[in-house]
């Protein structure tokens, strides 16, 4: 049964919520877990005022938080149901996380820098997530101990279709991800047709920092 998505406390929040409506995130549990995650929590101090702005924003180590719009739109594509096991590849902040959290069964996060899984972790504890898994990695190599997964959402650009991931995901399941060499990447949907094989299309374009291999030395 549908529920009414809840309404954000913050007015800025309440906002955003409208303008995400608006621009095509319509699925209710989606809008919900957006609407029920505090994006100040995951922004750092010196962009607090603009937390819930419908942009990207710096975080620590040269990576960002995502836009809200382009989380709305993965996470609905994804089409996650409850009983998900779902990887997550590129924690950064751990917005996106969170919000997967509120939808799926397990989530599985893997992030390259240390700092900035501490950091996602510490919010994890202070919100209360129980169903969060993280691992200090190269997401490129998936999970492989834990897969496969129902869904796959990579949140930072592949150079070319993520073989590896797609791997490691079950025959009906699907994988969201932006793949291109440059500023500007095709945000691509891979959905298992059950035998082996994957359909592809591109929802839209999107800008996300690469995918990087290995893990970082300086974090
Ligand atoms: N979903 C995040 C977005 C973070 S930006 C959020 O909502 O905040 C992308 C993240 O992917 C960065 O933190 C970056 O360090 C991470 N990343 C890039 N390459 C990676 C790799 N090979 N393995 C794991 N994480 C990676």
């Amino acid at each position: 049964m549908a529920r009414r998505p809840q309404t954000p406390a913050d007015p800025r929040h309440v906002r955003l919520m409208e303008t995400l409506r608006e621009q095509g995130v319509s699925d209710p549990a989606v809008l919900s877990a957006i609407a029920t995650t505090p994006r100040d929590l995951f922004t750092p101090e010196l962009f607090q005022e603009r937390a819930f702005e419908d942009q990207a924003l710096p975080i620590a180590c040269g990576q960002t938080i995502s836009q809200p719009y382009i989380v709305g739109l993965m996470t609905q594509a994804l089409k996650i149901e409850r009983r998900s096991r779902v990887l997550e590849i590129g924690t950064g902040s751990g917005y996106q996380t969170t919000i997967l959290s509120k939808l799926a069964r397990l989530v599985y996060s893997v992030e390259r820098y240390r700092t900035l899984l501490s950091a996602a972790e510490a919010r994890f504890r202070e919100l209360g997530l129980t169903n969060v898994v993280t691992r200090f990695g190269d997401g490129g190599q998936g999970w492989p101990e834990q897969a496969p997964f129902d869904r796959i959402m990579v949140t930072a650009a592949a150079p070319d279709d993520p073989r590896t991931l797609l791997a490691q995901l079950k025959p009906k399941g699907i994988m969201v991800a932006p793949v291109g060499r440059g500023p500007v990447q095709n945000l691509n949907r891979y959905v298992g047709d059950g035998e082996g094989g994957f359909t592809m299309e591109t929802l839209t374009e999107v800008r996300f920092v690469p995918l990087l291999e290995g893990v970082a030395k300086e974090s």
